[in-house]
């Protein structure tokens, strides 16, 4: 596999302190719509969010791996189900390993690479916590109180540009 890969983080990246703020004033809305799971699950997506992160890929031909912990909640189909609810359009190929219990999530990073891409690829880890076990050079953190910025996607595009 040639494309480059942006090791997602969900929580902190594609939904920010901000948007829970904005989410209580907005608190009308959602009382007129059912309050499923689902549709709760949905509504901690940021739009704005995904769309720098649909910019991101579509300006690098990256593609997703998701490293957030809600890979051990939920079926990859069903987070890609529901960001794409919420405007996502790239490509989610598959889930960082969580059966190895003493990795960090650079060492599941650092491990999924090693069984898919052995001679290695462009890749980034786009999240709001330090990612240990990576290069520095390879993380974007992000700040919980925005989720993904323009900044952000600026200089993940810098990284797998290299
Ligand atoms: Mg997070």
């Amino acid at each position: 596999m040639e494309r480059p890969i942006v090791f997602l983080d969900i929580d902190g990246v594609l939904n920010s302190k901000q948007w829970y703020a904005q989410a209580a004033s907005r608190k009308e809305e959602r009382n007129s719509q059912p309050s499923t799971d689902r549709g709760l699950l949905e509504r901690s997506i940021d739009p704005a969010c995904i769309q720098r992160l649909n910019r991101l890929l579509q300006r690098t031909g990256a593609v997703v791996i998701v490293s957030s912990s809600w890979r051990k909640k939920h079926e990859l189909s069903e987070i890609v189900s529901l960001i794409k609810a919420r405007g996502f359009c790239g490509e989610v190929i598959g889930v960082t390993p969580s059966d190895e219990g003493t990795l960090s999530r650079g060492g599941e990073i650092t491990s999924w690479l090693k069984t898919n891409v052995p001679r290695g690829v462009a890749y980034v880890a786009v999240d709001d916590e330090a990612v240990t076990g990576l290069p520095p050079e390879v993380v974007v953190l992000t700040s919980k109180d925005t989720g993904l910025t323009d900044e952000d996607v600026e200089r993940a595009i810098r990284i797998l540009s290299r």
